[in-house]
C-alpha cells in the first residue's frame, strides 16, 4: 500500500524539503513507526511502569513482548545507516523522522532496538570489529538478545577530555589486565547486560597522547568487575537499565577482545558519536512535542479557569504557545540539516551541524518542557504526567555524550580560525574605500 503524506499526522511536522527526499520505503517505515508508537507504546506506559516497580532490575515482560512484535514487523535496528551491510536501508535523514516519533514515549526506541547506548555500540562494532568479533558481539546485539554499555567516564579525571582517561589496561602476553574505576554504563544488575565496551589507558608513556588508549570488550560476568552502586539521575534510578558505578580489580580479558588494535581508542571514539548525537536530539524533539501537546490540552481544560478564564485565554500563554511552536520547528530544521549533511557529505563534514544540534536542542528542550510544566500547573511536576521524566532526559543530554560547554568550546575555537579570512576581506573594503574617497575627493578617515 502506498502511504499518502497529505494530511497525515505521521508527516505533518516534516518540512517539505525533507519530504521531497524521502523514498517510498522510508515513507512506509515512518508510517509504521508512527502507528507503533501511538497504538502499542504510549498506551502501555502505565503497564511498563508497574512491571518495573515490581521487579526493579529485570526487563519487564511488556518490553519483551513489544520487542518480539517489533522485530517480526520489521521495525528493528532502523537506525543503522544504509552504507552498512547490516543496515535495514534508511538514510540518516529518513531515520531522523522515525527517531522523532520514537521520542514521544521515553522507552519506545528500546522496543525497536534503536535506543542508546545500543545504537552507538552497534555502529561501533559494525564499523571496527573483525568478522569473528562481529559474530560474538554484534550479532546478539542486533538480534536484541543481549544488552551493552559504553564505558568511558571516570570519577577521578575530567572525562570530557578523553586523553585523561586513566583506568589501567596492562597487556601481559595474550591477556589484558584491567584496574581502576568507571562511572555510568548500564547496570550489571540487569541479567541481560552482556558486554562493556571499555576505554582505558594501555600505553601511558606514549609521547603521542592520542595513541595511549585502547578500547576492548569486557563481558559483564568477568571476575573482578563489580558494580558498586547505581547512580540516580535527578532522583530517577532509570531501572531496569540504570547507570552503574564500577570497580575493576585485576579483571582479565583475552587480547582478542581488543577492538581495532592497542592504542586506537580515539579513532573508535570519534567514529562512534556523530549519528548517536542526532538520534538523541530527534527523540528530544519528539518528547518536547508531546510536552507541548499536554500544554495545549491544559490550555483548553474547562476544569482549570483561573479568574474565570481558560489558561489558553490569557495573552501571556498565547504568546508562550506561539514562541514554543516557533522554537520547536526551528530545532527540527537544525537536526534534520545535520542528518542531511551526514548523508550527503559524510560524518566528518557534518561536525559543525552535529555540534550545533548537540548544543542547541537539549538546552531548548529543557526550557520548553519546563514552560509546559509551568502551564500544566502542579500536576505537571508529578507522576500524573510524563513531563518530569522528559525534563530529566533533556537535562541529562546536556551532559551525556560530552557536556555542551565542551562542544561550544570546539565550535568557538573553529570560528576563531575563520577570523583571518574576514580580516583580509575587511582590509579589501578599506583599500576600495580609499580608492573611492580619492576618486570623489572625500577625505579618507581611518578609525
Ligand atoms: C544520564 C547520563 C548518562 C551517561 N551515560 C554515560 C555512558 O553510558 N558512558 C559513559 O562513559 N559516560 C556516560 N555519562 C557521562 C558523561 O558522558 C560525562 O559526564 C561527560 O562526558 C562529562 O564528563 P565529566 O563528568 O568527567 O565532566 P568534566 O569533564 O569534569 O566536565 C565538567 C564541566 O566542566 C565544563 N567543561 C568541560 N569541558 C569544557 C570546555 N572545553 N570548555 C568549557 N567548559 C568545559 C562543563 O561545564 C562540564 O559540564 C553519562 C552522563 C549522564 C548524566
Amino acid at each position: 500500500m502506498t502511504v499518502s503524506m497529505e494530511d497525515n499526522p505521521a508527516f505533518n511536522r516534516i518540512p517539505s524539503w525533507v519530504k521531497a527526499k524521502l523514498r517510498p520505503q522510508a515513507i512506509d517505515i515512518i508510517q509504521k513507526v508512527y502507528d507503533w508508537i501511538e497504538t502499542e507504546c504510549i498506551p502501555a506506559e502505565a503497564v511498563y511502569k508497574a512491571q518495573v516497580a515490581k521487579d526493579h532490575w529485570k526487563t519487564p515482560a511488556v518490553m519483551h513482548e513489544l520487542r518480539k512484535k517489533a522485530k517480526s514487523a520489521g521495525l528493528f535496528n532502523l537506525f543503522l545507516p544504509d552504507h552498512f551491510e547490516e543496515s535495514p536501508g534508511l538514510t540518516n535523514l529518513e531515520y531522523s523522522c522515525c527517531a522523532e516519533i520514537m521520542g514521544r514515549c521515553y522507552w519506545a526506541a528500546q522496543t525497536m532496538n534503536c535506543h542508546a547506548p545500543e545504537t552507538g555500540n552497534i555502529e561501533l562494532l559494525a564499523k571496527y570489529c573483525t568478522p569473528e568479533q562481529k559474530e560474538k558481539w554484534l550479532k546478539p546485539l542486533m538480534e536484541g538478545s543481549m544488552a551493552s554499555a559504553y564505558s568511558m567516564t571516570e570519577p577521578d579525571v575530567a572525562s570530557s577530555d578523553a586523553t585523561q582517561i586513566g583506568i589501567s589496561m596492562k597487556i601481559e602476553g595474550d591477556t589484558v589486565v584491567i584496574n581502576g574505576r568507571k562511572l555510568y554504563g548500564n547496570a550489571q544488575w540487569n541479567d541481560e547486560m552482556g558486554i562493556y565496551i571499555l576505554m582505558g589507558c594501555s600505553d601511558p608513556t606514549n609521547p603521542n597522547r592520542w595513541r595511549r588508549h585502547t578500547t576492548l570488550i569486557v563481558p559483564s560476568k568477568t571476575p573482578g568487575l563489580k558494580m558498586k552502586r547505581n547512580l540516580t539521575i535527578m532522583g530517577y534510578d532509570h531501572a531496569p537499565e540504570g547507570h552503574g558505578e564500577y570497580v575493576y580489580e585485576n579483571v582479565r580479558v583475552p587480547v582478542e577482545n581488543i577492538i581495532l588494535g592497542p592504542g586506537r581508542a580515539f579513532e573508535i571514539a570519534q567514529g562512534r558519536l556523530g549519528p548517536g548525537r542526532i538520534h538523541h536530539c530527534m527523540r528530544l524533539i519528539g518528547q518536547t512535542e508531546r510536552a507541548y501537546e499536554l500544554a495545549l490540552i491544559r490550555a483548553i481544560d474547562p476544569r482549570k479557569k483561573p479568574r474565570g478564564k481558560l489558561i489558553g485565554e490569557f495573552d501571556s500563554n498565547i504568546e508562550r504557545l506561539a514562541q514554543m511552536r516557533l522554537e520547536l520547528d526551528a530545532m527540527r530544521l537544525v537536526v534534520l540539516n545535520a542528518a542531511d549533511v551526514m548523508d550527503t557529505q559524510g560524518n566528518k563534514a557534518g561536525k559543525y551541524a552535529i555540534a550545533q544540534s548537540k548544543i542547541l536542542i537539549p538546552n531548548m528542550a529543557v526550557r520548553i518542557i519546563d514552560e509546559c510544566m509551568q502551564m500544566y500547573g502542579g500536576q505537571g511536576l508529578t507522576q500524573h504526567t510524563v513531563l518530569p521524566e522528559m525534563w530529566t532526559y533533556a537535562r541529562f543530554v546536556r551532559v551525556a555524550d560530552g557536556p555542551d560547554a565542551a562542544h561550544r568550546h570546539q565550535v568557538g575555537r573553529d570560528q576563531l580560525k575563520t577570523a583571518p579570512a574576514f580580516k583580509a576581506r575587511f582590509d579589501g573594503y578599506e583599500t576600495r574605500r580609499k580608492e573611492l574617497c580619492e576618486k570623489w575627493g572625500i577625505e579618507f578617515e581611518t578609525f
